[in-house]
């Protein structure tokens, strides 16, 4: 038996935070991992349909920009591409990660954990003990959905489809959420044709629908095949090819299937306490369960929000919580509520409500709007591409409650929304953070006049 103050079950960016923050504070951390420490995010999801989506991105910027254009006369290479993206998942090899958990003194145990009692967990023949607590990050995977013949035709899930060694010529993608539409744009890019399948009647069903909209339109550009409102009858794998059987019969083919359709919980270490296997294991604001006061859950499996940034922000809640001290919560851009970013093109980044979360929610709201290009510097980006900076403003309060902002290359505008959501700034005082000149940032100075005249 090995005791330490806190074992931390998981190694992808929740875990690692809260290992390494207590390792830090001088506390004895073991972290558990099954596979590779970075987890997910790391090899299977964030960084590598980044590095998927970059460079055509980057093309598409060129390509706005006359004198740049003139430069690029061959077209986007497939290779080069995967091969940077090898690179940027470090070949699936996590060596690179383990300095920093050393200069944090973790203990790093390689194997699959069990939480078999009270503080007590067991990876194969090993047993730990945890003075204080048990902090479970152990993510998610892929749900398939319950469709006839889907699960034997062998599709590909987020691992598959941002690891492969080779585009298929035509792959049909299952869901139209955040992974879907990265995915349908990183493969449409890069070669193969896509038909991107959405049982509802609109893509990115979380978001502002001009975003949806606008990211539908330079897809269809891009010769994705949207299907909306389509459900699916069938699936079907035969001599190398996927047949796809909609509701209304139509059949789509296509060389390969990729899933998006939500995720299930990771929960093997958490079953032997009587957790329901896929099912978030629920935690309280300072991510304590709700059945165990010694045992955390962050990042995915607690299913409060789907985000690495955000389960980052769960570890750093939780060790603060395990040290005794109390971050004060909750705030208005937590939960659905987060800072979020979808890399497409144009990109849609996003914090707090949308026009319909804050109705839902009650508020008595002003909506002000501008193209977010609309400024001179503008001139310099985006050129000719959508976007739109819509600002959600709570009348009673006159704070800033939620922003959504499109375009080319945006995601770095959301971070001052955000700013300005969770410190509360009252409208009249943003007046006093005056943008730079040539900056797109002058994009706040459209949304207060706006908001003023009203
Ligand atoms: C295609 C795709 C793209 C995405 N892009 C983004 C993005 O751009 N930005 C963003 O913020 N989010 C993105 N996400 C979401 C992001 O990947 C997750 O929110 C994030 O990985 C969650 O981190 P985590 O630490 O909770 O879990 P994970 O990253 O899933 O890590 C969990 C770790 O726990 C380990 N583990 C599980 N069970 C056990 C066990 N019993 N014993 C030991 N170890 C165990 C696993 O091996 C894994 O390493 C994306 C998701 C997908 C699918």
């Amino acid at each position: 038996m090995q005791t330490f103050d806190v074992v931390v079950i998981g190694g992808g960016p929740a875990g690692e935070v809260a290992a390494g923050r207590l390792g830090g504070e001088g506390l004895e951390v073991a972290l558990v991992e099954r596979e590779l420490v970075g987890g997910e995010c790391s090899y299977w999801a964030c960084m590598p349909s980044k590095a998927l989506l970059r460079p055509a991105e980057a093309l598409a910027e060129i390509d706005r920009i006359p004198g740049a254009r003139e430069a690029v006369t061959g077209s986007l290479d497939v290779t080069s591409t995967l091969r940077r993206r090898d690179e940027v998942i470090h070949d699936l090899d996590d060596s690179s990660q383990l300095p920093w958990l050393e200069d944090n003194d973790v203990t790093l145990i390689r194997g699959e954990a069990r939480i078999t009692g009270e503080r007590r967990v067991e990876v194969g023949e090993d047993v730990l003990e945890a003075r204080k607590a048990v902090i479970v990050a152990t993510g998610t995977h892929a749900s398939l959905p319950p469709i006839d013949g889907l699960a034997e035709a062998e599709p590909w899930t987020n691992r598959e489809l941002t690891t492969t060694k080779r585009i298929p010529e035509s792959i049909v993608i299952v869901g139209a959420g955040v992974v879907g539409v990265e995915m349908a744009q990183a493969y449409a890019t890069l070669g193969a044709r896509v038909t991107l399948i959405e049982p509802e009647d609109r893509i990115l069903m979380r978001e502002e629908p001009f975003a949806a909209e606008q990211v539908t339109e330079s897809l269809r550009e891009r010769g994705v095949d949207i299907r909306l409102d389509a459900g699916i009858q069938s699936v079907k794998r035969e001599s190398g090819a996927v047949a796809v059987t909609l509701d209304g019969g139509d059949v789509v083919v296509a060389e390969q299937i990729g899933v998006a359709a939500g995720r299930r919980s990771n929960t093997a270490a958490v079953e032997p306490l009587g957790y329901e296997a896929g099912k978030p294991v629920e935690v309280d604001e300072h991510m304590v369960s709700k059945r165990f006061d010694w045992l955390y859950a962050i990042g995915d499996l607690n299913g409060e929000v789907l985000l690495t940034h955000m389960g980052k922000y769960q570890a750093a809640i939780a060790s603060e919580h395990i040290a005794g001290r109390t971050y004060d919560l909750p705030h208005n851009a937590d939960g659905p509520l987060s800072p979020r970013v979808i890399f497409t093109d144009p990109q849609v980044a996003a914090v707090g409500h949308t026009e319909k979360s804050a109705r839902d929610a009650g508020l008595d709201i002003e909506i002000v709007e501008v193209e977010t290009s609309g400024n001179a510097g503008g001139s310099f980006y985006g050129r000719g591409a959508p976007g739109t900076a819509r600002m959600i403003v709570d009348n009673d309060r006159r704070v800033v409650v939620g922003a959504t902002v499109t375009g080319a290359d945006v995601s770095d505008f959301i971070h001052p929304f955000t700013i300005a959501i969770v410190a509360e700034v009252p409208m009249e005082r943003l007046w006093h953070a005056v943008p730079c000149f040539p900056t797109r940032s002058e994009l706040w100075l459209r949304l207060l006049e706006s908001y003023r005249s009203r």
